[in-house]
């Protein structure tokens, strides 16, 4: 959810570091219709605070499958394995697009944990990319 008390100036901010897109599935507001949302990337629940280097972009549902997440099991090894960060980490070197450019595959533990964590191929958002696979918008190459 947007933190209320954000300076216009610190939203500005964010969003252009964020490059208007979600940190997590590369959605943009374009395709998304709507525009995404400032999130903690260490939940306020969590101790997260609401300063310049814990704020990014995700959309609408990375940040709701996210939630007070920061942790999550390692489908392949089976431990606890932080999130990903979008600030600190950049996305194509713990993410890659398979070969259709519709499911995103995680190439790290992070990025492994994190498609899990956040559903980042679930159904809802596979058939969506699908489509935009075939106008040529999709996937992002950087
Ligand atoms: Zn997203």
């Amino acid at each position: 959810m947007n933190p209320p008390h954000l300076s216009a100036s610190l939203r500005r901010r964010v969003r252009a570091q964020a490059r208007y897109r979600c940190g997590y599935c590369l959605r943009t507001e374009e395709l998304a219709g709507e525009r995404m949302t400032i999130e903690h990337i260490q939940p306020i629940s969590r101790g997260g605070l609401t300063v310049e280097q814990n704020l990014w972009l995700a959309c609408r549902r990375c940040n709701e499958y996210k939630a007070a997440q920061t942790h999550a099991r390692d489908p392949l090894t089976g431990k606890q394995v932080r999130l990903f960060n979008p600030r600190t980490q950049v996305w194509f070197e713990h993410f890659a697009w398979d070969a259709s450019g519709v499911l995103i595959q995680g190439i790290t533990p992070t990025g492994r944990t994190t498609v899990i964590a956040l559903r980042l191929n679930n159904i809802e958002i596979v058939v969506a990319r699908r489509l935009w696979v075939a106008a040529t918008w999709w996937p992002p190459e950087e």
